[in-house]
């Protein structure tokens, strides 16, 4: 079965803190999948980047539209599988809210959905 890594920008503001909600818990629920560390890689640091690109496939899961997730996986050369947009493809606002879980459920969802995906390829 494929690894597939999975990069929350956990920023701090409701869609990153839903972000990284979203992976702890598709974590729970999906073998072979691993949580990459957003800000080691664009960091350099060494481990980190070793354990992200242990993965076969890679989701960024980005809170907004800057794709902070999406550039530090960039930032290493590791691929882009699959890319979500939280404030787009939820319509939800940014805020400082960090305790949201506003569509959290469906988020969660949607994920579970792309690692089968990746994971039949
Ligand atoms: S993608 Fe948006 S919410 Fe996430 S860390 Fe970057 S600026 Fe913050």
């Amino acid at each position: 079965m494929k690894k597939i890594g999975i990069l929350p920008c956990s920023g701090a503001c409701n869609v990153g803190a839903l972000s990284n909600k979203a992976v702890v818990n598709t974590m729970k629920e999906k073998e072979n999948t691993d949580f990459v560390c957003a800000l080691g890689l664009p960091l350099g640091i060494e481990g980190i980047i070793k354990n992200g690109k242990s993965s076969d496939e890679y989701i960024a899961l980005n809170g907004c539209k800057v794709r902070c997730a999406t550039k530090a996986l960039k930032s290493a050369e590791i691929p882009v599988n699959e890319e979500i947009v939280i404030t787009e493809r939820y319509d939800i606002e940014k805020t400082g809210d960090l305790r949201s879980e506003e569509k959290l459920d469906k988020i969660i969802d949607d994920i579970e959905n792309l690692v089968d995906k990746l994971q039949k390829e």
